[in-house]
């Protein structure tokens, strides 16, 4: 089945990532998606943020009309029974929590419910995908779709080939992220985090080292990177935005097993700001509020 033959399209997850994927895939791909999370109320969220963001971003802004945004919105359609997402689906990508026991148990669950042909893509930032897809009796058609955050803003998405992944897999995952208006890249998935999140990861670490020893505050951190490398963002305020510091501790075990523990294990500094309620993220607070709050009086 080619990708001009996918009309429905299941994402798995209605959380940060999840909620953005649904709506591209509704907007951009033309395509009808149903919503997947584990209880109606993580579906409601989900769906009402497609809502606000629409007419935040697209209708307020003169880019979409009020009957284009209705249109879109009412391709999406939200279930907390998984079965029921992806019975029909032509295609699924799953976006659900970053953990291996959680998305093992998802991948078996959507073997079972799933046609053979149906390609079962992971947003996963670093999971081991080959990993991942021996939970399934088709591990050539499971394949990493990572998407960058906001997934309407970015165009990277990585496409990550585990060990069994298909050549006509990778195509046909490199083809979708085409059709969603976005830029696939290849790459080989030998561990843990794909290519991207290895390189930019480096820099982060560093830069958390950084504030730790106090070498200057996250802000001047960040506005070194910026103004002396040209980058858009510096790391922390990027970290702050995706809330990568929760997702660097809730991936820690997975990280030790995979690279050893000198490059898995989470730096002091994250573990305590997670523990004291900064993991970052949309709403939350993040590594500017802790030096605020707390680092810079300590
Ligand atoms: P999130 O916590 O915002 O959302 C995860 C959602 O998954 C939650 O709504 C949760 O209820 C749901 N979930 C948990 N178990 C489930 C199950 N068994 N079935 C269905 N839904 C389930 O997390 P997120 O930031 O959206 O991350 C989702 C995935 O995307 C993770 O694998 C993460 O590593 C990846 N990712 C995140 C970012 C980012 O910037 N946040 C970027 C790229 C990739």
């Amino acid at each position: 089945m080619g990708l001009e033959n996918v009309r429905r399209v299941a994402v798995v997850g209605a959380g940060s990532m999840g909620n953005q994927i649904a709506q591209v895939a509704a907007r951009v791909g033309g395509y009808q998606v149903k919503l997947n999370d584990i209880n109606d109320e993580m579906v409601a969220k989900g769906l009402d943020t497609i809502r606000n963001t629409l007419q935040k971003h697209f209708v307020e802004k003169g880019k979409l009309t009020a009957e284009e945004m209705k249109a879109i919105v009412d391709r999406i359609v939200g279930t907390a029974k998984l079965e029921e997402a992806v019975k029909d689906a032509d295609f699924v990508i799953e976006a659900a929590a970053e953990n291996l026991a959680i998305k093992k148990d998802i991948f078996r669950r959507l073997d079972a419910f799933t046609a053979p042909h149906v390609i079962l893509g992971t947003n996963t930032s670093g999971l081991n995908i080959t990993d991942i897809a021996s939970a399934t009796k088709k591990p050539d058609k499971v394949v990493g779709m990572h998407f960058f955050n906001p997934v309407a803003v970015m165009k990277l998405v990585e496409v990550a080939r585990g060990a069994t992944t298909s050549q006509e897999t990778t195509d046909m995952a490199c083809e979708m992220c085409r059709k969603l208006g976005k830029e696939p890249i290849v790459c080989r998935d030998v561990g843990w985090g794909f290519l991207g999140n290895r390189a930019y990861g480096a820099m982060s670490d560093e830069a958390i080292q950084m504030v730790w020893e106090r070498v200057a505050s996250p802000m001047d951190i960040d506005r070194a990177m910026r103004l002396g490398f040209n980058l858009p963002m510096g790391p922390l305020e990027l970290g702050d935005l995706t809330g990568r510091w929760g997702l660097r501790i809730a991936s820690e075990e997975d990280r030790i097993r995979e690279m050893g523990e000198a490059r898995g294990r989470a730096h002091p500094m994250i573990r305590m700001m997670v523990r004291a309620g900064y993991p970052g993220g949309p709403g939350k607070k993040g590594i500017y509020d802790f030096w605020n709050d707390v680092l810079s009086k300590w």
